[in-house]
């Protein structure tokens, strides 16, 4: 490809809103624009990284036995309605009216569509089990669509879903994805972690996230550093953690209660995430009790009262907020049980706060400051460590960490929810109706792009893993006024042309500052430049952009060492 014919318009000046890395840099480099508020359109280089992911993807699920298909967008209300999900998926799903006046909808996912497809013509074990998959736009008119491809209303996801004659059977299948989904990501290149996740009304374990590690994530998870735990807090019930240390005292934690007290509270007062939020944590009685005061938003004792009643937790009485100097508040407990007092003062982000609260992180004590100068008895640094290694691992006793994650894809066990209400059933060898055992998996096609940027990137641009770079190789002549250099560049990538096609040959007539730029906010994996030193010395430089090193080599062995 040459880069004067290559369609990625960079953008000097970025929208507000971009506010993400991979937001900016996507826009910056000329890989999508935005349409409407959440919708975009991929240009080339968008759209090769997103073809990639998907090729790895079809071939990761294949092997799984699973079966490519593609099913409608629109989708008639009914199916939704029998289900009880038209309601329930409520203002995020788009509805639509045909000329008839019957209600449809663009599909926020498929679970309906593809029971009521598979029920047609399944109706005995024999033809068990069926897995089937596609990579298709979804449609979600989310609350809040930011990030640009992270959190869209229009975006490709991969979605596949198997029928079993049994609950065995659907527990084979969910191992063979889960396993295919680690495959996947390994092979994208990215750190990621799979962790429990909320199974919803389902109940039990029946669920996983895979979360991309990376600080703009929007999901909160623990993981023990010890062994393979790892958890969305959404699905840690408050007894998970101290289920196995019961007979621990100090280590009896409970962790969820105070987060989601604090998450609730932002929520409702509409606090942005990194919004600077004060809180105490404190002993009151025999429990630590976290209290919330105000941060950047004045907050009045009426309207704390109201929300006080909203997300019901206990409102702290004057004298309590007195005790910890505060003027206005509210106390939860956070269930955690010490004999030491002590409190906290955060005058941190939301997420800083969640891991002082909880204990995890406090070493960072540029937004800890213990204050001695009250009377809360020997308060010690030290002491608030303790609460850090009171976070201990249901499976191991380890030590449990929180970080930030993005979900990239999701593994469910559905059970007979769906085929039961859709009539998904089979005669088994008895000749006795039965509902199908259903999985459902789906990954974020987009968003994992958009993730892979968030966790490789640098100031100067992205950093792409090999495998879903949009192009590997960027060839630059520094020197576009010698005809030398623009020929021995051109006869390289000439030369290169059996991979030609992972190539861009900068033939550009811009000065070679703007050309490395250019290549280190694109992210190409390699960098090769003939300009001086090939006029010095005839070598060509080979840099890598990860990790910044340059070797030089001689022109003539370039094509072997590029290949
Ligand atoms: P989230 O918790 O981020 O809202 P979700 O749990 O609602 O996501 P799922 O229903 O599990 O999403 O859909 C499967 C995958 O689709 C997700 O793991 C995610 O990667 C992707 N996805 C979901 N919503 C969006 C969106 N608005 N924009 C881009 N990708 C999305
Ligand atoms: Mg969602
Ligand atoms: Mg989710
Ligand atoms: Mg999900």
């Amino acid at each position: 490809m040459l880069a004067s014919k290559l369609y990625s318009p960079t953008l000097r000046e970025l929208p507000s809103d971009a506010v993400v890395m991979s937001h900016k840099y996507m826009l910056k480099a000329g890989m999508m624009r935005k349409i409407a508020n959440g919708t975009y359109a991929y240009l080339p280089l968008a759209f090769r990284s997103i073809q990639k992911i998907e090729n790895i993807i079809r071939t990761e699920i294949n092997k799984t036995g699973a079966q490519e298909i593609l099913m409608p967008i629109i989708q008639p209300a009914e199916i939704w309605q029998a289900t009880g999900r038209w309601n329930v998926y409520g203002e995020e799903m788009f509805k639509l009216k045909d000329r008839h006046g019957r209600d449809y909808c663009l599909a926020p996912t498929h679970e309906e569509m593809v029971t009521t497809l598979i029920q047609m013509d399944t109706n005995s074990y024999k033809k068990l089990p069926v897995s089937v998959y596609q990579i298709q736009n979804k449609y979600r008119d989310e609350k809040r669509p930011r990030f640009g491809l992270m959190r869209s209303r229009e975006f490709i996801m991969k979605d596949g879903y198997t029928f079993d004659a049994d609950e065995e059977g659907m527990n084979k299948q969910y191992e063979l994805m889960y396993d295919a989904y680690t495959r996947i990501f390994t092979r994208c290149g990215l750190k990621f972690r799979p962790v429990i996740a909320d199974s919803g009304a389902i109940g039990g374990n029946a669920s996983h996230e895979f979360e991309v590690l990376a600080d703009s994530g929007e999901a909160d998870i623990v993981y023990c550093k010890d062994c393979d735990f790892a958890a969305n807090i959404e699905a840690v019930k408050p007894n998970t953690l101290t289920s196995d240390v019961k007979n621990d005292k100090e280590k009896e934690i409970v962790q969820t209660p105070g987060q989601h007290t604090i998450e609730k509270v932002c929520n409702y007062l509409h606090l942005p995430v990194k919004s600077s939020v004060k809180a105490v944590v404190y002993k009151l009685d025999d429990t630590v009790v976290l209290a919330m005061v105000r941060g950047d938003h004045e907050v009045n004792e009426v309207r704390l009262q109201s929300i006080y009643n909203a997300i019901n937790v206990d409102m702290a009485s004057d004298e309590d907020l007195k005790a910890c100097g505060l003027t206005a508040g509210y106390i939860s407990p956070i269930g955690l049980k010490t004999s030491e007092h002590f409190d906290i003062i955060c005058d941190a982000s939301v997420m800083e706060m969640q891991d002082a609260c909880c204990g995890a992180n406090v070493k960072d004590e540029h937004y800890i400051h213990v204050n001695p100068a009250r009377d809360f008895g020997n308060v010690k640094v030290d002491t608030i460590r303790q609460i850090d290694a009171g976070d201990v691992c249901p499976h191991c006793g380890g030590k449990i960490v929180l970080t930030k994650g993005i979900e990239v894809g999701q593994v469910f066990k559905l059970g007979t929810k769906y085929s039961e209400k859709l009539d998904a059933t089979f005669l088994d060898n008895n000749g006795k109706s039965r509902p199908m055992f259903m999985g459902c998996y789906g990954i974020g096609v987009t968003r994992t792009v958009a993730a892979s940027i968030e966790q490789n990137h640098d100031e100067n641009g992205i950093i792409w893993p090999v495998a879903i770079a949009p192009y590997e190789v960027v060839i630059v002549p520094a020197n576009n006024k010698s005809e030398d250099v623009m020929k021995a560049a051109e006869g390289l990538y000439n030369a290169l042309e059996s991979s030609q096609d992972e190539i861009v040959f900068d033939d550009r007539a811009e000065r070679a500052g703007i050309k490395f730029k250019d290549a280190d906010l694109i992210g190409y994996p390699l960098r090769v430049t003939i300009g001086k030193k090939w006029q010095e010395s005839g070598c060509v430089e080979i840099k890598l952009r990860r990790t910044g090193e340059v070797f030089e080599v001689p022109y003539e062995n370039c094509v072997e060492k590029v290949e």
